[in-house]
């Protein structure tokens, strides 16, 4: 079965609104074993929408448009439709009795624009929106079906997951992809090849490997076509894990930041922080969760000298020896955090994170991490790129994975 995504609205077309509905959707169908074929995004123009469903239809199985049903003039998706498919607009009494209701709940009485959006096409198939006015429609031609919805996120998609995917699913029935995710901080793409290289060449047709990378993160998406069993793509899965073991923080598509926070929990154990380089930013990512005063105490952002020594307890002779960006100094600040607030674990950073202030020594991208818990402590000098945003972020990442391997799992 093949898909294709009609994103409707001038506001997309001059740049104001970002479409992420054609992703979010794309997602979706994925799951569900819908390949996407096209993803098109056009103005309020009807004669555009014309063009273009005539073009897709005579390929393509199940068009899903979003955008244009709202009461105002621009707003023309409804009446091109029904237009195209040689329809008429009646009176829906399910979609005025939804359009009373969000009224009511404002204490409004409807007025003649409001009842114009209960009108619906009579042969099409329609779908109340219970997060707002617009109803959807589902239009079926020769085996094939448009289905259109409103713009706005949040009425969309729960449209289209409660109403319009289990209706296609009664009526058709779709080959399951199977997908599984392998999640990694700390090992490059390049890198993550070479090691599995024979396992890729290794690979049957009917499962790809794909390679998502992000700042400090890569993900391993395997993907797992027609024939594909759960049993297969687990095992392949395995063979991946086993090479790079220690770089792996989860088997589902999670943040390294839910894992160690679910950690944490399950453990009782709190953390502090002290950043020079980093900014505050591992500070960020640990509050950045819901409940996150379960298991972050505090801290500190001590950018200066003066704060490392006022602070943290930093010694002056240290800072004079060895500079702020060294062994000595990142672990005095570890140690300092957790003396000062009693947390399980401080973590500290201290680098170079550019474009300048590096040396030939210490290059741009030097970071001292370290992480000291009543275990021990464990510190460490990364060599990071030279962008300053990217240096920040894989320094905060590489902080929480020791955090999460060397205290928490002990490997
Ligand atoms: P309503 O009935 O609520 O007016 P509508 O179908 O008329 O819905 P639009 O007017 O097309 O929706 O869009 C309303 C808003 O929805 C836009 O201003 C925008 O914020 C958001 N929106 C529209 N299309 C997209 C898209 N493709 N991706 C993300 N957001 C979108
Ligand atoms: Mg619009």
């Amino acid at each position: 079965m093949k898909a294709a995504i009609l994103t409707i609205g001038d506001e997309l077309l001059i740049g104001q609104v970002l479409d992420t509905n054609s992703s979010w959707i794309a997602q979706q169908l994925n799951v569900l074993g819908i390949k996407v074929e096209e993803k098109i995004s056009i103005g309020d123009d009807a004669s555009a929408i014309k063009e273009v469903l005539t073009r897709l239809l005579a390929r393509i199985d199940f068009v899903f448009i979003t955008g244009g049903l709202g009461p105002t003039k621009d707003d023309l998706t409804k009446h091109t439709l029904t237009d195209y498919f040689n329809d008429h607009l009646v009176l829906h009494e399910a979609s005025l009795e939804n359009v009373k209701r969000i009224f009511k709940a404002f204490g409004r009485e409807i007025n003649e624009v409001n009842r114009q959006q209960a009108f619906q096409p009579l042969e099409a198939q329609v779908f109340v929106n219970r997060n707002g006015t617009a109803s959807g429609m589902g239009f079926e031609k020769g085996g094939k079906w448009v289905f259109s919805m409103p713009g706005v996120p949040f009425e969309m998609k729960p449209m289209l997951l409660e109403q319009m995917l289990p209706f296609l699913s009664q009526r058709f029935s779709f080959p399951q992809i199977i997908h599984r995710t392998i999640c990694t901080q700390g090992i490059g793409e390049s890198f993550v090849a070479e090691k599995i290289a024979d396992i890729e060449t290794a690979l049957p047709s009917y499962i790809k490997l794909a390679y998502l990378p992000s700042v400090g993160q890569l993900k391993l998406r395997l993907s797992g076509y027609g024939q594909a069993s759960e049993f297969e793509i687990e095992n392949f899965v395995n063979l991946i894990v086993a090479r790079i073991p220690e770089y792996v923080f989860a088997l589902e598509d999670r943040t390294l930041l839910e894992v160690l926070a679910d950690l944490l929990r399950a453990r009782g154990k709190t953390v502090a922080t002290a950043e020079s380089c980093t900014g505050g930013y591992i500070a960020h990512l640990l509050t950045s969760l819901p409940g996150s005063s379960g298991y972050y105490l505090g801290g500190l952002v001590a950018y200066s000298n003066i704060m490392k020594i006022k602070s943290l307890g930093v010694q002056q002779k240290d800072l004079d020896a060895f500079g702020a960006v060294s062994q000595q100094v990142v672990e005095q600040m570890a140690r300092g955090i957790l003396l000062s607030t009693g947390a399980d674990y401080g973590i500290a950073s201290s680098g170079i994170a550019g474009p300048d202030g590096g040396s030939v020594v210490k290059p741009v991208g030097t970071v001292w991490i370290a992480v000291v818990g009543k275990e021990g402590i464990f510190s460490k000098e990364f060599k990071f790129g030279d962008n300053r945003e990217r240096n920040i972020v894989r320094a905060a990442l590489t902080a929480l994975s020791i955090l999460r391997r060397k205290f928490l799992l002990n490997h």
